[in-house]
């Protein structure tokens, strides 16, 4: 805009205006900074590799892809209102220039200005339809995950960005005489709308267009990772001081889209947990507390009773467009609870308590263990086989655990692949690790990881998602990770060489969320399943799969508030009105015995295993040896 003519008065007010302006931006951003940078460092941070980082950025923050996929309408209004932004940038510094009477580019002259500023009205008349629509969204159709609230934050914002495309559009296509006055007043009202929506940005969630890409950029990149702890004193998230620098970062740069609130099964099934309130509540702490505040996190601004309502299912950091790291959260504030013993909880004592005398959650004996090898007739590893058949503590002690190893067992053999198991494995301390004991994790892993050392383990191959997990990626504490298989995907590879089945029978199956969403296997299971009748979908599946309601040692805890989860998922697992339900995770599998004929007592569908589906398909010459 051309703001030729203007008096010395005009040029000092708006010199004036445009200090005030950024002297609110400096003092709220720079405090934000200030906390971020005085934060602790992340132990587990590393810049390096880069590329996977630029990579992650070019398609999330400058392609928008999360924010497109999962919302395609919203997302697309958003993105464009975001690309908007970026090629709006230089007609902001244009014209902040212009008021000091200076000139960078000019709109009429050149190669490059006409079509520069011929760019940006389009983009200007997308981006102010982008924002009434998204503004009908938040006010008139108001989905629940934004929030309850009217709010007028959004309001003023929404109504700034419009009328910053809406002056630019109007001094562009009317093409005014610089100094007349219709000129001005476009100049003028467009300054400040300019001049407000600065300090607004730090001082509202609109602080995720400054912090939001450094957060993508910035994040640990793997899915759910509980980095470690380092030394003696450190015990997880108890204060203020153990807040990390990409703690701080992810809380700041919450953009409140409510993403992960809308998948969470906690929160839709009535529990107190909301996942976007753990990002907001760190956010909150930080606000009202000094940098490095020895103020408990856990309390006002946070609540323990909804840290231990997760059941770390992964929905929410999955969605987060910001790259919100929820389980480094939620598992540190955990540890924090048990590592200095605040958290008293019955069931979780006694967990620990079995843990720590038997090796097992269940409190069983290794007696009980031998027992089933024997009947089973699994033979024992003496690192000659191909595989080490992990047997976790569900295929070890629960029925219906044994009975899936049994099936699976019976396919290797069919398959002429050997095995064996180890003689002595206790639990690989999965549920001790999300519920924030550390001590006892380390102890599990620490005799685990002898155990299949000294058996020279090569590779191992388990019915549980939650295992495999915990082998391949927590235990990298403690040394090289093991090389360790779900069994869906060793059945799909051997799938074509099984007796054809034809069936006319119609399964749905129920993606496990520490086989979805953490090890990103949605196909094999399907493959596997398919095999065996018409597979359906549930309405929630795949990366969207909704949880079970077991993880995160909730399937020890029991579940007191709202509507169960796994009644929850039952439900919509039995809406399809499939004959079977098929699961490929023992954990899933009993939580979902129970709740199958709770939601539907008649014509309850059938509950299997993957393996069961695959060793069904067996001649009956090779049957299950229990
Ligand atoms: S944590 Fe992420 S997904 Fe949840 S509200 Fe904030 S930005 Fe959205
Ligand atoms: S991990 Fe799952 S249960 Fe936990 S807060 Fe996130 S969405 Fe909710």
């Amino acid at each position: 805009m051309n703001l030729a003519g203007r008096s010395e008065r005009e040029i000092l007010l708006f010199a004036g205006l445009l200090a005030l302006s950024m002297g609110l931006f400096i003092a709220r951003f720079g405090r934000v900074l200030r906390v971020i940078l005085r934060s602790k460092q992340d132990p587990d941070f590393h810049l390096t590799p880069i590329l996977p980082r630029v990579a992650d950025f070019f398609w999330q923050v400058i392609c928008q892809a999360k924010v497109i996929r999962y919302r395609p309408f919203a997302g697309l209004a958003h993105a464009l209102v975001f690309w908007g932004f970026c090629a709006f940038s230089i007609v902001s510094i244009n014209h902040i220039l212009l008021g000091f009477g200076l000139h960078w580019i000019d709109a009429k002259s050149g190669h490059f200005g006409p079509v520069y500023f011929f760019c940006a009205s389009l983009f200007a008349g997308t981006v102010s339809i982008a924002i009434l629509l998204l503004t009908y969204r938040r006010f008139v159709m108001r989905p629940k995950w934004l929030g309850d609230k009217v709010s007028l934050e959004s309001g003023l914002i929404a109504l700034l960005i419009l009328t910053l495309m809406l002056t630019y559009l109007g001094d562009y296509c009317l093409a005014l005489a610089p100094a007349s006055t219709a000129a001005r007043l476009l100049w003028w009202t467009h300054t400040a709308a300019l001049l407000v929506f600065l300090p607004l940005i730090p001082h509202t969630k609109h602080l995720h267009l400054l912090l939001g890409p450094v957060s993508v950029f910035l994040s640990r990149g793997s899915f759910a990772r509980i980095p470690p702890l380092i030394g003696e004193e450190d015990f997880g998230l108890v204060t203020g001081k153990d807040i990390t620098r990409l703690v701080a970062l992810q809380a700041y740069s919450c953009v409140e889209c409510g993403r992960c609130q809308e998948h969470c099964p906690a929160y839709n099934t009535g529990k107190l947990l909301n996942p976007k309130e753990i990002a907001l509540g760190f956010k909150s702490y930080l606000n009202v507390n000094k940098e490095n505040s020895e103020h408990p996190l856990l309390g006002i601004h946070l609540a323990e009773e909804a840290v231990f309502q997760c059941t770390t299912c992964g929905a929410c950091e999955y969605q987060c467009p910001i790259g919100i790291e929820h389980l480094p959260l939620i598992v540190g504030l955990r540890r924090g609870a048990v590592n200095t013993g605040a958290w008293e909880d019955e069931y979780g004592g006694e967990l620990f308590l079995k843990l720590e005398r038997s090796g097992n959650p269940f409190g069983m004996s290794q007696f009980e263990r031998d027992k089933f090898i024997k009947k089973a007739e699994l033979p024992f590893y003496d690192g000659s086989q191909d595989y080490l058949l992990w047997l976790g503590c569900m295929g070890s002690y629960d029925p219906a655990g044994r009975e899936i190893v049994t099936a699976l067992a019976q396919v290797m053999r069919y398959r002429g692949v050997t095995f064996g198991v180890l003689k002595k494995e206790r639990c690989t301390g999965d549920a001790a690790r999300r519920l924030g004991n550390d001590l006892a994790f380390q102890q599990l892993a620490e005799f685990n990881i002898a155990q299949l050392r000294a058996a020279r383990a090569k590779k191992l191959i388990s019915i549980c998602p939650h295992c495999v997990r915990t082998i391949s990626e927590d235990w990298k504490e403690f040394g090289p990770a093991f090389e360790i298989e779900h069994h869906s995907v060793f059945l799909a590879r051997h799938d074509s060489a099984l007796p054809a089945a034809p069936s006319t029978a119609t399964l749905v199956y129920h993606d496990p969320c520490y086989l979805g969403r953490y090890q990103g296997v949605y196909e094999e299971p399907r493959a596997v399943a398919r095999s065996s009748g018409h597979l359906v979908e549930p309405p929630r599946s795949r990366d969207r799969g909704f949880c079970c309601g077991a993880g995160g040692g909730l399937t020890f805890l029991g579940e007191e508030k709202g509507t169960r989860i796994s009644h929850a998922r039952a439900a919509e697992l039995t809406a399809t009105g499939a004959s079977a339900v098929v699961a490929a995770c023992p954990f899933c599998n009993s939580m979902l015995r129970d709740a199958l004929p709770a939601v539907r007592p008649a014509n309850t569908p059938q509950l299997m295993d993957i393996a069961q589906l695959a060793a069904a398909r067996l001649p009956p010459s090779t049957e299950p040896r229990t």
